[in-house]
């Protein structure tokens, strides 16, 4: 399962939320569908559709993470 041998990197991200969903659970068998809908990031946030960001490679992203890191970056941009 390799959605970037279908689909660029930069077409991927021309698309919407909604539609890199549609494409990346068209790749996954059932089984691998229940865990990418119910698996947890590595901070414990539950990663559903609404709170990740699908990739191309079939993992995803966390957006709590994401926006934690970014609230990060952004603190320690304040302090220079
Ligand atoms: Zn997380």
């Amino acid at each position: 399962m390799d959605i970037a041998d279908d689909l660029p990197m930069h077409a991927w991200l021309k698309l919407s939320d909604a539609e890199q969903w549609d494409i990346l659970l068209s790749y996954l068998t059932p089984e691998q569908r229940d865990r990418q809908l119910y698996g947890h990031c590595k901070q414990g946030h539950a990663l559903t559709p609404q709170n990740s960001y699908p990739r191309p490679n079939g993992t995803r992203m966390c957006k709590l993470c994401h926006k934690e890191r970014d609230r990060i970056r952004n603190a320690n941009r304040d302090t220079d």
